[in-house]
């Protein structure tokens, strides 16, 4: 079965990082990189590291972050990554999926009622 989610994106982040070259990707040897252990996870016949599906996915997620706080250094800047179009992390670099971060935005921008008390 071929994964998706965030264990598809970082296969393409992994590609990306080895000039498309799947057997670089999988004779990679950095094995501090946040997404070395996902690196071929979205493989058929590959298992994630975690070993529940619903896990894995949010733990991929997780692996994304770390990742994103490695390359831009902090949150703050992780938040204003202008790589929308370029890097294929983006949408998932808050660690959750993005239907998640958008349920949440509009929760925390919704109106609130006045309390006066
Ligand atoms: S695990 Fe990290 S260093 Fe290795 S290919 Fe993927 S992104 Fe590049
Ligand atoms: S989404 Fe932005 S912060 Fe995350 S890895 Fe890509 S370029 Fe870096």
């Amino acid at each position: 079965m071929v994964r998706s989610g965030a264990i598809a994106l970082i296969r393409r982040f992994c590609l990306e990082c080895q000039g498309a070259s799947a057997r670089s990707v999988r004779s990679c040897s950095d094995a501090r990189c946040p997404l070395w252990a996902w690196r071929l996870a979205a493989l058929p016949g590959e298992a994630p590291p975690a070993p529940e599906a619903r896990h894995a996915a949010r733990a991929a997620l997780r692996a994304v972050r770390r990742q994103c706080m490695n390359c831009a250094g902090n949150r703050y800047e992780v938040r204003a990554c202008q790589a929308r179009e370029s890097c294929p992390l983006w949408r998932c670099r808050f660690g959750v999926r993005p239907q998640t971060y958008k349920a949440v935005r509009r929760r925390f921008f919704a109106p609130k009622a006045l309390r006066l008390f």
